[in-house]
């Protein structure tokens, strides 16, 4: 469903280069929840953001669902993207827009009719818990019921692929948890895959199928998370 192969991204800033992935190959199988673990600074969220070309790799391919992202047109690349949803570790929503327009606002863009959009934003409102707050703006809400309507954003136009960018690293361990749990059970119930980066070792363990560490831009280990706790 993802594969990235030999991926290395090189940033230059201020006039020095920082290599932030260096030949990172990782493969992700469809309907599979994947945590990538590794320290501050390690290339996690670079990685992340190469799988819906938020960045674009130095060198290397990235294929999502079948296609290799990096040939496909600009027309192309756009469609492709609908179908990776994005979640933020801040959430990322706009804070004069209510919570059904949020939810709204990527079937707008996509043109998908007034009725249509009414009906599919009542439905994901429903799915993450939060119908009662439609008319509600950001600034009302917890943390967690933030990050349910920026879940609930990002499987607007129906994606195959989750990322998720530290999504709960904001929240208190509760909240985290009851998110962490939601986000299993999109996975479960619409089979979207997904690919989420996080620092914590428990958060592995109470969601994910397989796992990979980075270790400055490297690839260090990668495997299904019970070869992993077993290992020394
Ligand atoms: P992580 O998500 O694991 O904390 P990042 O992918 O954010 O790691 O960063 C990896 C490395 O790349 C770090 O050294 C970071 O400082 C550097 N880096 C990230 N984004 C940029 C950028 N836009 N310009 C320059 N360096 C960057
Ligand atoms: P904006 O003009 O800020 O984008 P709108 O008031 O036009 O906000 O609403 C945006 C979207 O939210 C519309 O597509 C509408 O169908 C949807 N919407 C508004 N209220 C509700 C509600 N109570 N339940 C579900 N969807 C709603």
């Amino acid at each position: 469903m993802i594969a990235f192969r030999g991926v290395s991204k090189v940033y230059t800033s201020g006039g020095r280069e920082v290599a932030a992935l260096r030949n990172v190959s990782l493969r992700v199988e469809a309907g599979e929840v994947h945590g990538v673990l590794g320290q501050s600074g390690a290339g996690k969220s670079t990685l992340i953001r190469c799988a819906n070309l938020l960045e674009r790799p130095s060198q290397g391919t990235v294929h999502v669902d079948g296609q290799d992202l990096l040939a496909l047109s600009p027309e192309a690349l756009r469609k492709a993207r609908q179908s990776i949803g994005m979640i933020f570790q801040h959430f990322n929503l706009f804070p004069s827009k209510t919570v059904a327009a949020n939810v709204a606002y990527p079937l707008e863009v996509a043109g998908v009719p007034r009725a249509q959009v009414r009906e599919r934003v009542e439905e994901l409102l429903s799915l993450v818990g939060l119908s009662d707050k439609a008319l509600a703006y950001p600034a009302q809400l917890s943390g967690g019921q933030k990050q349910r309507v920026g879940i609930a954003r990002a499987l607007a136009p129906r994606p195959r692929v989750l990322l998720s960018d530290e999504a709960t690293s904001a929240l208190d361990p509760e909240t985290a948890r009851s998110v962490l749990e939601l986000l299993r059970d999109i996975n479960r119930r619409l089979g979207v895959t997904l690919l989420l980066i996080t620092h914590q070792m428990d958060v592995v363990k109470a969601i994910c199928d397989s796992a990979s560490v980075l270790e400055r831009g490297r690839l260090v280990e990668q495997g299904k998370v019970t070869e992993l706790l077993a290992r020394p």
